[in-house]
């Protein structure tokens, strides 16, 4: 069978790809294993276009934050799926000094139409927070599990749920042969799985390990909080908390250190 597109991985990047390919009318068929590592299923799904310690526009912010949200909401329209949330974020002062840094770079022309509100008081003695905060817009969470679902029936049988064995796979003058499919091109959307494939050994992978809980509490303020470590509300007095982050113990599953 002739396609233009095989897609190795249905992860966040396996599903957009392959939705935005479709929608430009090409022939595309994607092969996932869910047994593999996934980091898309235990991620906490959120989008924060200030991040770092130093608090600097995320990479490509200007451009990737204004598709974010019209993305995700077309694709909970075609999936009939709910799994998009818009949330500010909250990242609370440290110091006076912090604060006033925050009112110098609310002038910033490349981190100002990220910034709801600038605190200068608490919002609630348990954020303790006494110099305040800023309140980040365009943000929010994705429940990544419940997207990938929405995304693998909207698939169809242009998905299947196998192994991609790249040693099966041959050249055929301008074609990728892979069992069934004859593929005018291959994308690999595989995660980690890519650090296995003679294709890209070239690249210096670093592998980070994290790890998230989810807690019960009865303080549930209108945002996310972020500071050191993110806490997204969930449904039902549930919060997402997280996330750890390790280069050493790059084990599966979850560890008691974390
Ligand atoms: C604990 C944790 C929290 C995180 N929180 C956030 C966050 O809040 N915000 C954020 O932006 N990012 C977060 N991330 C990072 C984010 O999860 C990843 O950047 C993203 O999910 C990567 O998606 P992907 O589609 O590239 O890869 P993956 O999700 O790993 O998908 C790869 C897919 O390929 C399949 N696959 C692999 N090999 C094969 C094979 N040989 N044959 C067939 N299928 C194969 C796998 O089964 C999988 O489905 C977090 C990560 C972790 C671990």
């Amino acid at each position: 069978m002739e396609i233009d597109f095989l897609i190795i991985g249905q992860g966040l990047a396996g599903s957009a790809m392959g939705y935005r390919l479709i929608q430009e009318g090409k022939k595309v068929i994607l092969l996932d294993q869910p047994e593999r590592n996934q980091s898309s299923r235990v991620a906490a799904g959120l989008f924060n276009p200030v991040t770092g310690r130093k608090m600097v526009k995320t990479w490509k912010g200007e451009v990737l934050f204004p598709e974010i949200i019209p993305f995700y909401q077309e694709l909970e329209q075609v999936t009939g799926k709910k799994f998009l949330t818009i949330q500010p974020i909250y990242r609370p002062f440290l110091s006076i000094e912090e604060q006033n840094e925050w009112m110098g770079h609310s002038s910033d022309q490349e981190i100002q139409p990220f910034v709801k509100k600038i605190e200068v008081e608490s919002q609630d003695a348990r954020l303790k927070d006494s110099f305040g905060g800023v309140l980040l817009q365009y943000s929010g969470w994705l429940d990544i599990p419940a997207f990938l679902e929405g995304m693998a029936t909207f698939f169809g049988d242009r998905l299947h749920q196998e192994e991609f064995k790249e040693e099966e796979l041959v050249r055929l003058g301008e074609y990728w042969q892979y069992k069934q499919w004859r593929a005018k091109a291959l994308i690999y959307c595989n995660g980690l799985g890519a650090m296995r494939s003679r294709f890209f050994s070239f690249l210096p992978f670093a592998p980070v390990k994290g790890e998230i809980l989810e807690v019960k509490q009865n303080f549930d303020p209108p945002f996310i909080v972020n500071r050191g470590v993110f806490r997204v509300p969930l449904p039902n007095g549930n919060f997402r908390v997280g996330s750890t982050y390790t280069w050493h113990d790059l084990d599966e599953g979850p560890t008691a250190t974390a």
